[in-house]
């Protein structure tokens, strides 16, 4: 059914391209209907039953019909709101967040009144950089307190079991085997079951809702503190868990959230409401500003690579950019990393060395020379091809598990649990099918197991799976060569690649980083190992080497992040002199991976039907216009309103943005085409409606000290229906004046702008709204963020 109304889609795209590119509100009123009566008899009936704004404004007298019917097709909005009703249910549970700065009068005024006690804006940048520092500090403590549990656990546990393997008759395997399943099983399950019931969005991880949230899509709770707790206990229950997933990625979340909470002063989730002179900062864009610095400081605290931060929230998250956001975020980074570096060393009683919960550690002989490069870059290349099958496993399973797991909760959790087992039943399997042996000497793993093994020799597949997996990714790094032989890394390479790639999009919190590397590290010591024997004399392999420029590679092309993952690298391995190899390997990996699907996170975002806006605009944007993207008619609301009017508008509607215009200026029938004067949300709305900022209350200046009203009630507006229930009849004739709270200087554009033009400035100022004018200065149609994205991903079939 959808791919027979996309079909129709795409026919009238066909018929609108030979539209004029100026329309004026003459040629909308007055165009004659008949190019269009078809299309109009096709989707009539959808657009009147299903599309609550057309129905509203069909209740008009028969001559009014007639312009909304000519207007309709002019524009062919018909054939346009089938697949953008398609996609806006589909997207639906996605509002857009507005980046926009709404300088309205109360603006100004709290501008001067800040001016006036002669602090400027010199205190609210001061306590931004407080703030700044706060969510710093509680980021690194919170990768203390993972860090910690991690490994308090996980040691106690492999130790518990390396102990009972060690001990245990070969011939009664059963009962370690049996505390595996439990060990593996009760954190797995304790942790899905905290991510399933309490915050479903924290699955995963975390990525992808934040590079959704930082491009202007609000992800339902992304930020709650509840998020947080599951996502930093749930991740502590996965790792120790056994699952193939690693503590770094939702490190990023957590910054995030905690960033947002401190900022905001508030919490949904246990009903607080501190009033400490933060509520400035109660707004979309300076929200998003600190949640830029919490994930920059996230990815800082993972893996002690502030710079990495840094070019992270730049590469993966900011849609907007300047001088004083990349300091706080750098000093945000710098203090998230330094705390948890701290804490880490007091408690080690050492200096201070470890900057990040995952430390490559130092590689010691790690050179190279002008003839291995194409080498690395043949890793690249063998990096991007498993990174795309990677992807496409995973996506086809994710498409599986949204059929048939996406509102069942039990089975979510009785799914991850099941693959806890599953893992511990593949490593317990391999470690009794192919267990081979090494002398102790050569190997450094924290447990070894001797099962199967002479004395002094230790199982090779247990060194493997019996540890977190960021310590054997360490070893993979660091063991002597030797130290693993060619079938134990191949069989558990193999292995490892559909555990992890079953594993990522679980219910549970888990990141990716750790497993990725981890593959590449393995298949990288493979390569060295075969270096090795094809070449006995050389003395320039090292398999470590190899093991980190696989490791990039694979995750290379796993993420395709390419700038970020390069520094977050060389700030891991602590050399710089390796940087280039790391770049080239990671540069060539996405560029390959790229020509076969597309990264992971973006892979999952286009899955869930979030409005994503890409970087670029589509590639022949620039012959579409304003007047076939936008929306008309577009309700108007004039500079004064009867507040009957506004509370119909608000209840027969569900826009959220309406532009405002002159007095008499508005063509009454259709409430719309009216003289632009500024841009109104649904939310300002209903605040000024539930405070009643009526004329005739307040006479001279209503708008006077309301600036902090509007800031309380966000991010939760008030409800239309339990205003109604408030406001007297008498109140319902009284008259609202919008222009002290309307946006004056709200971006608008010309109906022959381009696509290209729109899509640009959409992104970069992260807009949520742009009106359309005409050349008289007319409101003729509006074009939202959610609108653009449904353009760029089903007209141009991006899918
Ligand atoms: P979001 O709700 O996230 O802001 P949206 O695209 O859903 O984004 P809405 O304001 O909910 O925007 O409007 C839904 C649809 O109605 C959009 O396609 C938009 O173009 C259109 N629209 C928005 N405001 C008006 C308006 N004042 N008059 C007519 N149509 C509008
Ligand atoms: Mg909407």
């Amino acid at each position: 059914n959808s791919e027979r109304r996309l079909q129709k889609f795409r026919d009238k795209q066909k018929f609108r391209s030979t539209l004029n590119r100026t329309v004026s509100t003459e040629s909308l009123i007055n165009h004659d209907a008949n190019n269009d009566t078809d299309d109009h008899n096709n989707d009539q009936d959808l657009n009147a039953t299903n599309h609550p704004h057309h129905t509203h404004h069909n209740v008009q007298n028969g001559d009014a019909n007639k312009t909304i019917t000519s207007v309709v097709s002019m524009t062919s909005t018909i054939s346009q709101s089938v697949s953008r009703r398609m996609y806006h249910q589909k997207s639906l549970g996605y509002e857009s967040l507005d980046y926009d700065i709404c300088e309205n009068m109360l603006h100004l005024e709290e501008e001067n009144n800040a001016r006036r006690k002669g602090l400027g804006n010199h205190y609210l940048e001061f306590t931004r950089w407080l703030v700044i520092f706060f969510i710093g500090v509680l980021i690194g403590l919170t990768a203390c307190c993972i860090l910690y549990s991690v490994e308090t656990l996980t040691n106690y546990k492999y130790q518990k079991l390396m102990n009972l393997l060690n001990s245990s008759n070969p011939n009664s395997m059963i009962k370690p085997y049996i505390i595996w399943l439990l060990t593996n099983g009760i954190p797995v399950f304790l942790g899905s079951w905290l991510v399933t019931y309490m915050a479903p969005v924290a699955a995963g991880s975390g990525i992808p809702v934040i590079k959704c949230y930082l491009n202007g899509v609000k992800v339902p709770e992304v930020v709650r503190v509840k998020t947080y707790f599951a996502k930093m206990f749930g991740v502590i229950c996965s790792v120790v868990g056994g699952l193939a997933c690693g503590k770094e990625g939702p490190m990023i979340h957590c910054g995030a959230t905690i960033a947002a909470g401190i900022s905001q002063a508030k919490s949904t989730t246990f009903n607080l409401n501190f009033e400490i002179g933060l509520s400035r900062f109660r707004e979309d864009h300076e929200k998003r500003d600190f949640v830029s610095a919490g994930a920059a400081a996230g990815v800082a605290a993972a893996f002690g690579s502030p710079l990495g931060g840094v070019l992270f929230a730049l590469e993966e998250g900011a849609s907007f950019w300047n001088q004083q956001l990349v300091l706080r975020i750098f000093f945000c980074s710098l203090v998230s990393s330094f705390t948890l570096n701290s804490v880490v060393s007091v408690f080690n009683g050492e200096r201070m060395g470890s900057p990040g919960l995952l430390n490559f550690g130092k590689f010691q002989d790690i050179d190279y020379s002008f003839y291995e490069i194409p080498l690395f870059a043949a890793m690249g290349v063998f990096g991007g091809i498993t990174g795309a099958l990677f992807n496409l496993f995973n996506m086809k399973l994710t498409i599986l598990r949204q059929r048939w797991l996406e509102n069942r909760r039990l089975l979510r959790v009785a799914e991850a649990v099941f693959v806890s087992l599953l893992t511990a039943t593949i490593g317990f399997a391999l470690m009794n099918v192919w267990s081979e042996c090494t002398p102790e000497t050569t190997e450094e793993t924290q447990f070894p197991v001797t099962y199967g093994c002479q004395k002094g020799q230790h199982n090779v597949m247990a060194a493997l799976w019996f540890n977190t997996p960021e310590a054997t990714l360490k070893n993979l790094f660091h063991n002597k060569d030797g130290a693993w032989n060619i079938r134990s890394l191949t069989i558990f390479v193999i292995t490892y690649f559909f555990i992890s790639c079953v594993t990522y999009g679980l219910s549970v919190s888990s990141g990716l980083f750790i497993p990725g590397l981890m593959l590449g590290a393995t298949w990288g010591r493979l390569v060295g190992i075969g270096l090795s024997y094809a070449l006995p004399n050389e003395t320039w392999i090292h398999s470590g080497k190899f093991a980190l420029i696989g490791a990039s590679a694979s995750l290379g092309g796993i993420v395709r992040m390419t700038i970020s993952l390069t520094v977050i690298l060389i700030e891991t391995t602590g050399n710089l002199s390796f940087g280039l190899p790391i770049m080239i390997t990671v540069f060539t990996a996405k560029w390959v991976g790229d020509c076969f699907n597309e990264g992971i996170y973006d892979i999952h975002i286009d899955l869930s039907n979030v409005p994503f806006l890409g970087w670029q605009p589509p590639s022949d944007s620039s012959r579409i216009f304003a007047s076939e993207v936008m929306h008309s008619p577009v309700t108007s609301l004039q500079v004064r309103e009867k507040v009957r009017n506004v509370v119909q508008i608000l209840s027969s509607t569900h826009y959220n943005g309406f532009p405002v215009v002159d007095e008499n200026t508005i063509h009454q029938a259709v409430r719309t085409f009216g003289r632009y004067r500024g841009l109104l949300l649904r939310s300002q709305l209903l605040v000024m409606l539930k405070a009643k900022i009526f004329q005739e209350y307040s006479l001279d200046a209503p708008w006077k000290n309301l600036n902090s009203l509007f800031r309380n009630s966000y991010p939760r507006y008030p409800n239309l229906q339990q205003i109604m229930n408030e406001l007297t009849t008498d109140e319902l004739e009284m008259t609202m004046d919008l222009r002290p709270v309307m946006n004056p200087s709200a971006y608008t554009i010309s109906h022959a702008a381009s696509l290209n033009r729109i899509f640009r400035l959409f992104r970069a100022l992260g807009l949520r709204h742009i009106v359309v004018l005409n050349d008289y200065n007319e409101v003729i149609g509006i074009v939202t963020r959610k609108d653009l994205a449904f353009y760029c991903t089903v007209r141009f079939d991006k899918h």
